[in-house]
């Protein structure tokens, strides 16, 4: 039986989400890969394990994740019931709704029916009452965003979540549904935007929104699936993300095109004795609205050398220029 380490909480930095009253770990672990039916059940127990051994609180899921769609939420549930079931009070558990889930209208996007659906899908393979934050995973063009916000305030209303989240909203989408939110005094606290050294793209548009009404972001693919860390210095590894035939959205190309930038910045996380991974966590955390950056791993090791990236936060502006000069290159 699973017994915590007794000393998860001395290392780990706590950040406040704006200004609600939740903390969360400065890394967050995301099930987006590794967690699916295709992948070892004991390897996502050892990371499981690993990750609140470390101290991280941050959970994150979404009613598709896999594959198949489902099973990251279901082997999630299955550690949840066991071993990790006298823990439940120390984590922070997400769910989202937004992408295709099941066939027909209902099964994506905002539409109310699609998101109530959704939890009460997710709640069942979590095997929980509720969760922590729920999110929209993103914004439905065509369904009235009073419709989406709404719902998922009802999700509060009825016990199901405790907090409401948004993800991959523009400044301006956030914007306007924060009006609602705030209206219906809807607990959102939380937006979930991509965020790494190769795609800045938050950092004009959404960062100030967030900034002014503060509102914190936990950042998802700092390490650019992997591309920010010294994982393909020498090639494309078999057991890589890279390699897999279940990932649509890293490629050989990529890799390709990003080696010589990652190189170079791989020599400057030499000079600040750190792993690339620990630089580039590092980066995105610099941001004080950056609560948590939202971390992925195929082995519990990996999370060991992510963690490490809080013994060094800080950057000098020389630093910052390199940096910017070799992503700019
Ligand atoms: P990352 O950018 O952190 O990539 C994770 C991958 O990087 C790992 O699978 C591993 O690759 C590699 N890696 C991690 N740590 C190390 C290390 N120390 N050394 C070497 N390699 C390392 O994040 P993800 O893209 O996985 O996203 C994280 C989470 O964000 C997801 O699981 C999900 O919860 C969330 N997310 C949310 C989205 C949204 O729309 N809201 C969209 C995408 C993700 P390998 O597997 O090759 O070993």
């Amino acid at each position: 039986m699973y017994q915590a380490n007794s000393n998860r909480y001395q290392k780990m930095i706590y950040n406040r989400v704006g200004r609600s009253g939740l903390k969360l770990s400065a890394i967050g672990l995301g099930f987006w890969h590794n967690f699916g039916s295709v992948d070892p059940f004991e390897n996502q127990k050892r990371i499981v394990h690993q990750a609140f051994d470390l101290g991280i609180t941050y959970y994150d899921l979404a009613n598709n994740y896999g594959p198949i769609p489902g099973s990251a939420e279901e082997n999630f549930g299955r550690i949840m019931a066991t071993d990790m079931k006298p823990y439940r009070d120390e984590m922070i558990i997400t769910s989202k709704a937004g992408y295709e889930m099941w066939d027909g209208p209902y099964g994506n996007w905002g539409s109310r029916k699609s998101i109530i659906a959704s939890a009460n899908q997710s709640l069942k393979r979590l095997q929980l009452d509720y969760v922590d934050i729920f999110y929209t995973h993103r914004p439905d063009p065509e369904t009235p965003i009073e419709e989406t916000a709404e719902a998922l305030d009802q999700l509060v209303r009825e016990g199901k979540a405790l907090y409401i989240g948004i993800s991959n909203y523009s400044g301006s989408q956030t914007n306007a549904i924060m009006k609602i939110f705030n209206d219906l005094h809807t607990p959102f606290i939380i937006h979930q935007p991509r965020y790494n050294m190769f795609d800045r793209h938050i950092e004009n548009d959404l960062l100030p929104v967030l900034r002014e009404n503060h509102k914190a972001a936990v950042c998802f693919s700092p390490l650019a699936q992997g591309l920010l860390t010294d994982r393909y210095l020498n090639g494309i590894p078999d057991d890589s993300r890279a390699a897999k035939s279940t990932s649509p959205f890293l490629h050989k190309e990529q890799v390709e095109q990003t080696l010589s930038k990652v190189k170079k910045l791989n020599e400057i996380a030499k000079q600040r004795h750190q792993s690339l991974a620990e630089m580039a966590l590092a980066w995105n955390l610099r941001h004080p609205e950056i609560a948590c950056v939202l971390v992925g791993a195929s082995r519990p090791a990996q999370l060991v050398d992510d963690v490490k990236a809080l013994d060094n936060l800080q950057f000098s502006a020389d630093e910052l220029t390199e940096i910017d000069h070799v992503l700019d290159g």
